[in-house]
Formats: C-alpha cells, sequence, structure tokens
C-alpha cells in the first residue's frame, strides 16, 4: 500500500475550507476552525515584498534562502529568544510544514519510530508517514494538563526510535511545558542519542508564564529547531519558515532536500521576512490575551471542561459523547465551525480558535452554549 493511502487530507484545512464556502453562500457562519491569526500581515512586511517586485528581485535565489535573510533570522533568534543559530546552520522553507517534513526527511529511513504526544497537530501523522517511518503516539492525559510524564514516555522508546517530536506552545490545547518536562525529554534523548525536532511555532503567543526553548536543553547535533512567521506576524499565506540545526550533516541533508523539493521559497516573501524580523508584534499578542481572557471567562461560565491555555490561541475543551458528531451538529444547527480533537488523536475534545475578533467569539461562544443548553 502507498503511504498516501493511508493518510487523510488535512482536517483543520478541509473544515477551514467548508466554513469558508458556507460564508459565501452568504451562510452567518462563525469560524473557529483554522489557526490563522486575523490581523492583516504589518503594511511595513508587506510594503518590503512590494518594493522587492519592483527592484526586479523576482528571479531564483540561493534554495537555503537569500544570506540577508537568514542573516536577519540568525540575529532575530538571538536578541528575542536567545537562541544561537549561524545564518549558515539555517535553511528557509515553504511555511513551517515544509521546514517541518524536511526535518523528517532529514533524519528518517523506513520503519524508525518517531514519538509524538497526543493531543498533536494533524499533519505531525501523514508526515512522518510520508517519510515511510512510523508515528508512535503517546496519549497523554486530561489531569496530567496533557504533558506527558518520563513514565509514558519510557515506555514507548524502542530501539527504533529515532525523533521525539515536541510542540510546545502546543497546538491543539495551547498549553507550554515547564521546564521540567523539557529537562525530562531532553535528558532521555540525550542519554539514548535520539533527535529532538522542535516546533516553536507558536513561541511568541504567550499569555502566561514562560516559552522555554528546547535550545540549550538537548545536545546540539540532536536538536532540529523548526520555525516560522506565520504565527508571529500574521504571515500565514506568505509561506516562510525555517530550520536550524548545529548538526552539521543533517543540515546539509535539509538543504539537499530544499534544493530538489522547491529550490528556494518564494523571492519576494524573503524580503518581506527580512522586515518581519525587525517588526514588533507586542501588539497582536495583547489582543490575542485580551480575547483568551474573554472566552475563558465565557467557558468557565457555562462550566466547559480544559486545561486553561497558557499559549497558541486555542481552546481544547471536553464534549460528552462523540467529538465529529458534536462539531457536525453545532455546525448544522448554530452554524459554528469547530476542529473535532479526533482529528489531533484526542477524540472526546473540541478545538476552538479564537485567532478572530471579540465579536466573533461573544457570538459563537453564546451559540455554543445555547447549543449545549438545548442538546447536553
Ligand atoms: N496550523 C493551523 C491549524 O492547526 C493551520 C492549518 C494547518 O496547517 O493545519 O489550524
Amino acid at each position: 500500500m502507498h503511504p498516501t493511502d493511508i493518510i487523510a487530507p488535512s482536517k483543520t484545512l478541509e473544515i477551514d475550507a467548508l466554513a469558508k464556502k458556507l460564508l459565501s453562500e452568504g451562510k452567518d457562519v462563525i469560524n473557529f476552525t483554522v489557526g490563522e491569526p486575523d490581523f492583516p500581515t504589518p503594511k511595513n512586511i508587506v510594503d518590503k515584498a512590494i518594493e522587492a517586485l519592483q527592484k526586479g528581485y523576482t528571479k531564483y535565489t540561493d534554495s537555503n534562502g537569500i544570506p540577508q535573510l537568514r542573516e536577519a533570522i540568525s540575529k532575530y533568534l538571538k536578541e528575542k529568544k536567545n537562541v544561537e543559530y549561524t545564518p549558515d546552520e539555517i535553511v528557509v522553507s515553504n511555511g513551517g510544514k515544509q521546514a517541518l517534513f524536511s526535518a523528517f526527511s532529514s533524519v528518517l529511513c523506513e520503519n524508525d519510530e518517531v514519538l509524538m504526544f497526543s493531543p498533536l497537530w494533524v499533519s505531525y501523522i501523514p508526515q512522518v508517514i510520508l517519510t515511510r517511518a512510523k508515528p508512535v503516539v503517546v496519549q497523554t492525559k486530561f489531569e496530567n494538563g496533557f504533558v506527558p510524564t518520563k513514565e509514558e514516555i519510557l515506555s514507548h522508546i524502542t530501539d527504533k526510535t529515532k525523533v521525539i517530536l515536541v510542540n510546545s506552545p502546543n497546538n491543539p490545547t495551547g498549553g507550554i511545558y515547564d521546564r521540567e518536562t523539557l529537562t525530562t525529554i531532553s535528558q532521555i534523548a540525550n542519554e539514548r542519542n535520539i533527535f529532538v525536532i522542535s516546533d516553536e511555532v507558536y513561541d511568541d503567543l504567550v499569555y502566561d508564564g514562560k516559552h522555554i526553548s528546547l535550545y540549550g536543553l538537548v545536545k546540539e547535533e540532536l536538536l532540529i529547531y523548526v520555525n516560522a512567521f506565520s504565527k508571529s506576524h500574521a504571515m500565514t499565506g506568505w509561506r516562510v519558515g525555517y530550520t536550524a540545526t548545529k548538526n552539521k550533516e543533517i543540515k546539509k541533508r535539509i538543504s539537499k532536500i530544499q534544493s530538489h523539493v522547491s529550490s528556494n521559497i518564494n523571492t519576494p516573501a524573503q524580503y518581506a521576512a527580512i522586515e518581519a524580523c525587525n517588526t514588533d508584534n507586542s501588539y497582536m499578542i495583547q489582543e490575542f490575551r485580551k480575547r483568551r481572557d474573554l472566552i475563558l471567562k465565557m467557558a468557565q461560565e457555562f462550566g466547559l471542561e480544559y486545561v486553561e491555555p497558557k499559549g497558541a490561541f486555542y481552546l481544547f475543551f471536553k464534549v460528552s459523547g462523540n467529538d465529529e458528531e458534536f462539531c457536525k451538529e453545532l455546525l448544522s444547527e448554530k452554524l459554528v465551525a469547530t476542529v473535532p480533537g479526533s482529528a489531533f488523536e484526542m477524540p472526546g475534545f473540541v478545538r476552538i480558535s479564537f485567532a478572530t475578533s471579540i465579536e466573533k467569539i461573544e457570538e459563537g461562544m453564546r451559540r455554543i452554549r445555547e447549543f449545549l443548553e438545548h442538546k447536553h
């Protein structure tokens, strides 16, 4: 059987497309599906892309990304996140998604195992399957705040474990791993020479506590760091993400993959991303915090059960009965689009993205309340 026969299309994108179709038909849908900031990309960033086009920067570039962008990312990571990679250790990809796929492809061989913690983002399992490796899902517990324990991790490690995948802040829960958990994961990986792929795309969007990077905890030759501008700078459609690693062999492999799969990413988008490195996004974070506080207040009022999201822009709450049915009925009866937890390997829950306006959050949550009162 071919790997594509066993993977499903991206559920988040599929349900978002359905919600958008209903909206285009004039239906009053509240779209809580896709994790996409509703802010426009900041004007100074857009202007740099226009300028690049006007200057004729419309040709191929270095497939790793233009040196100026890799320099800007290197500086931005150091100054803003205390993460130190030189421009030569960075490869720019088509969004975090391609960066992750290159990271997996650069280390995995057939039947290697990748440990990942559910609830998890929809594309991890399909990406690992496409590389012919094997996803091994560690089910975390609601009672533990969806954070894996040392025992849970160790009981899934085998001699085939090649990678541990970590995503903090987490999609779909909004949870942040504390230093103890990250240290445990790092020690397990360091002792056994297991690679760690760290998807930190939500690291800027933190409202409570502090994001801690795996940079500095995992041995440098074992860490593949992944980040992107999509969520932090409202740049989802630009497709600018990147990998960074100090492992020279792995870096070389990622460069080769990038050069053969897509050459460079869109050239004007690279110039825009340089500007993103120097653009203050704190106003977006403040607004997301307001929205999070509002959604939590409403969720508490009508007794939803959830682990409080400290970052990202998702609320992942418990439902009684089948989560897919819940989402289908909520959409057909109340025109509120959400994503079932099954899409994230955690049935019995539903994800709301609060990357939308206060008015829509108020109206969507009001409808969910009505739905729950009548149904459950
Ligand atoms: N990462 C976002 C989400 O989970 C965007 C959609 C996607 O690529 O899955 O909604």
